[in-house]
């Protein structure tokens, strides 16, 4: 239960703080979650008793920088879906998060350090080869930050210009549902990217298997295969260790063809 909030007057005010155990709150979706907080006291981490608000500190601010879009940490997914500067994929991944009333309230920056391996928008960012500039480690690539379970302060997302078609795809029983899988794959004619969710403690990048799809030595069902000999997913209520690798086979294959053929 949180009993102290403070409001920081800086971003460096705001990086104090967290040094003293303190966490950020930015939309507060996920830090005032009564099943989130759950989820942490039965891992062992402490209970979340004081929050810093950032919500001030941070932009809500989309503009073009050359050839990239700087997008403001502070942007709520509904923000990102309705402004006309955004890649269509990153609006539809922001789209999946079925509540519009969660979307009004949920920032993009906490969607990523909240590093939740079910996210729609991280895998997205991933393919896209976005960076976040942070206060405290300046420019860092989101998979760095997702792969090392960074919690610096995010303050904005910088979307380079990238080649192809980018694709994402979820696995999911209802609109209300917790994602099985989800993928985001792009394809050029001089990099693929495939990114996928809910089969490890994070979203991951198959790095592996790129260069063996850019070449063309894997498609169809011999890419299906590879993907599902790599990943590791857990059985649990939304589908079966098996399921989890068929349908992770399948999305990236299909989202691979269909990358070629748009
Ligand atoms: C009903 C419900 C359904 C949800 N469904 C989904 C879903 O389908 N997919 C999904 O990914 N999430 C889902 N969430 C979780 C959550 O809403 C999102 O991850 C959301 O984008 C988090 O953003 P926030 O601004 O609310 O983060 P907050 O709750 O404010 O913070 C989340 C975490 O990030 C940290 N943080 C926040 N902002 C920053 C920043 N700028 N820099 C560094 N650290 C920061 C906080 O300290 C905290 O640890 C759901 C939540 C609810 C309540």
């Amino acid at each position: 239960m949180i009993k102290g909030v403070f409001r920081p007057a800086s971003f460096g005010e705001a990086v104090k703080l967290k040094s003293e155990g303190m966490y950020y709150l930015s939309g507060g979706t996920q830090i005032n979650w009564t099943p989130a907080q759950d989820e942490r006291v039965l891992e062992g981490k402490p209970a979340i008793e004081k929050v810093i608000l950032i919500s001030d500190l941070l932009s809500s601010e989309i503009k073009k920088e050359g050839a990239a879009i700087s997008l403001g940490a502070g942007l709520t997914l509904q923000e990102l879906i309705d402004a006309s500067l955004v890649p269509d994929v990153l609006k539809k991944a922001a789209g999946y998060i079925a509540s519009r009333n969660i979307r009004n309230m949920a920032t993009l920056g906490g969607n990523i350090a909240a590093n939740r391996p079910d996210s729609y928008i991280i895998p997205t960012l991933i393919a896209l080869k976005a960076d976040v500039e942070t206060e405290d480690e300046g420019i860092i690539c989101v998979e760095t930050y997702i792969r090392e379970e960074k919690d610096c302060l995010i303050k904005r997302v910088i979307l380079p210009e990238v080649q192809g078609v980018c694709v994402i795809d979820v696995s999911v029983k209802s609109s209300a549902a917790y994602p099985s899988i989800t993928t985001a794959v792009r394809v050029s004619s001089r990099e693929v990217v495939v990114a996928i969710g809910c089969v490890s403690n994070h979203v991951i990048r198959l790095k592996n298997l790129e260069a063996g799809i850019l070449n063309g030595s894997l498609a169809g069902d011999n890419l299906e295969a590879a993907v599902a000999k790599e990943i590791n997913p857990k059985s649990d209520l939304k589908g079966s260790v098996e399921y989890k690798k068929y349908m992770a086979g399948t999305m990236v294959a299909h989202s691979v063809e269909r990358g070629y053929v748009l």
